[in-house]
């Protein structure tokens, strides 16, 4: 793996809410009205206009995403995709798939340079996150290749347990750019 796209990831432990970044991601459901996990935590710290907004929005389709300004949040702006609720299928990898690749697509048509992403559909949505954080991290990797516009991607995790996952497979790619 290239080292200059490996130096653009970030690999961290704690609440997203409290990052300043151009955007923050939000495991949303379809509704984008609400929920638990980090859904509710990122409309609690954004303040009631943030749910005013995602009324205008109509909902957003499994493995798609839209933006919204940030409100009371240090980030400028919020991306709500939503993860799918895992089943085993191969659906469940396009799906996933299509979160960061749409929610990096956004930032970079909105000119943000800087994302945080929490651990999608790993929550409530049941996804295993060994699969999941492969899934996250090759698809980053892919699209910063393409698009050099983005300068930075944290990966914020919520747990020690998940933080470990995430370095360990960092861990494996350094290795491959050493090469
Ligand atoms: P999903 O429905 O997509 O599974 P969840 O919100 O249930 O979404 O969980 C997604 C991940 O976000 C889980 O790993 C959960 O531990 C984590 N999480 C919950 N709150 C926060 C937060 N404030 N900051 C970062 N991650 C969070």
């Amino acid at each position: 793996m290239n080292k200059e796209i490996i130096e653009k990831i970030q690999i961290a432990q704690g609440d997203i809410t409290q990052l300043d970044v151009d955007a923050i991601v939000n495991a949303a459901n379809t509704s984008l009205l609400g929920g638990g996990g980090v859904d509710g935590a990122i409309h609690r710290a954004a303040g009631p206009g943030l749910l005013t907004e995602c009324r205008t929005l109509g909902g957003c389709p499994t493995g798609e995403a839209r933006i919204t300004r940030g409100y009371n949040l240090a980030s400028r702006h919020v991306i709500h995709t939503v993860g799918p609720v895992y089943s085993g299928k191969p659906q469940d990898i396009t799906l996933l798939t299509g979160c960061y690749r749409n929610s990096l697509q956004l930032a970079a048509d909105n000119n943000l340079t800087s994302l945080a992403f929490p651990a999608i559909s790993c929550g409530v949505y049941g996804y295993p996150i060994e699969a999941a954080c492969k899934i996250a991290v090759d698809t980053t990797c892919s699209f910063l290749k393409t698009n050099p516009s983005i300068a930075k991607v944290i990966f914020m995790l919520f747990s020690p347990a998940n933080l470990n996952v995430y370095e360990a497979y960092m861990r494996t790619l350094t290795k491959t750019s050493d090469k």
